[in-house]
């Protein structure tokens, strides 16, 4: 099994891997902020100097509090490269240190610091030619929707027409992030830039949904009918650790072999996404 990240980083919460010697602390400034869900937000950063990254990679942020305590978490980057622009999407872990204080507190102007970009293997750039034509099958738990969601942006904007699937699970209708968006990118699947998206809700399913409230099943990861072949040339798996073992062992049992799977942690394990 491919990996690219720990189980949930290292004490101070950012991802296991140690980012490249090249890769330095940046100060950002927050220019924007748009709610993603009840408990998540976006948050845009202008980080000078920032040199560009793909679909799929993550920063670290850090805080530093007036006393100089500081604190550093990894965040998927949330929209593909633009300028110095860089975005995150955090989820409010209630009893968390570091997310209550960047979805409630933080405004507009404040500053944090950036380092990355980081992480080479979970990525998707459109036009990779190790995927060829696909079809590529997205799977994200909870807030491991976020680099999912910006591969898919990437691949709108590219207007890349390789055939793809985002599987999302999530606990109920008020977890969703990006709602408009990937009912957009699932009106017409004709359009270049399209995908097929399906909402796995685990707990409570908005009025009329067809799937009764359930774990990730292996029916959730079959196959669309007007896909050229069975089984996706490259599967991206994303979500808390617990989540991203249940997709693999699913994904394992549907015939994908490991180097198909490509997967990124992003909590504890067994934790209930
Ligand atoms: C590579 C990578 C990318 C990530 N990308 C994102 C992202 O795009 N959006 C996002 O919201 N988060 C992301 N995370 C998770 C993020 O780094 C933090 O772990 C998360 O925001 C919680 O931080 P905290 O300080 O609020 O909680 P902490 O104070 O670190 O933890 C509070 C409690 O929650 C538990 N916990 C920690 N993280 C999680 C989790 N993810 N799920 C469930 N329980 C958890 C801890 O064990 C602890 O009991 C990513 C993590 C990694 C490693």
């Amino acid at each position: 099994m491919t990996d690219t990240t720990s189980t949930g980083g290292q004490a101070d919460g950012s991802a296991e891997e140690a980012p490249p010697g090249g890769i330095h602390w940046r100060k950002a400034t927050l220019i924007g902020l748009h709610p993603q869900s009840w408990h998540s937000r976006t948050l845009a950063l202008d980080v000078p100097g920032w040199t560009g990254h793909l679909p799929g990679q993550h920063v670290d942020l850090r805080l530093t509090a007036a006393d100089g305590y500081s604190a550093q978490r990894s965040y998927s980057l949330a929209e593909p490269a633009a300028s110095s622009r860089v975005a995150v999407t955090v989820d409010l872990l209630p009893h968390g240190e570091v997310s209550p204080y960047l979805v409630e507190s933080m405004e507009l102007g404040d500053e944090l610091d950036v380092r990355g970009p980081i992480g080479g293997w979970f990525v998707w750039e459109p036009g990779d030619p190790s995927i060829g034509g696909g079809p590529v099958l997205l799977i994200a738990g909870g807030s491991g929707v976020v680099p999912l969601v910006t591969m898919l942006r990437a691949r709108k904007r590219a207007g890349d027409s390789t055939p793809t699937m985002l599987v999302y699970s999530l606990r109920g209708p008020r977890d969703l992030m990006y709602g408009p968006e990937l009912e957009e990118l699932s009106a017409d699947l004709s359009a270049p830039g399209s995908a097929e998206v399906r909402l796995v809700y685990t707990r409570k399913i908005p009025y009329g949904h067809p799937r009764p409230a359930s774990h990730l099943a292996i029916e959730d990861i079959e196959p669309p009918s007007a896909w050229p072949e069975p089984l996706a040339v490259r599967v991206y798996v994303c979500g808390s650790s617990g989540f991203v073992d249940h997709a693999t062992r699913l994904l394992h049992k549907a015939g994908y072999p490991d180097d198909r799977i490509r997967t990124e942690r992003f909590g504890p394990t067994g934790a209930d996404r």
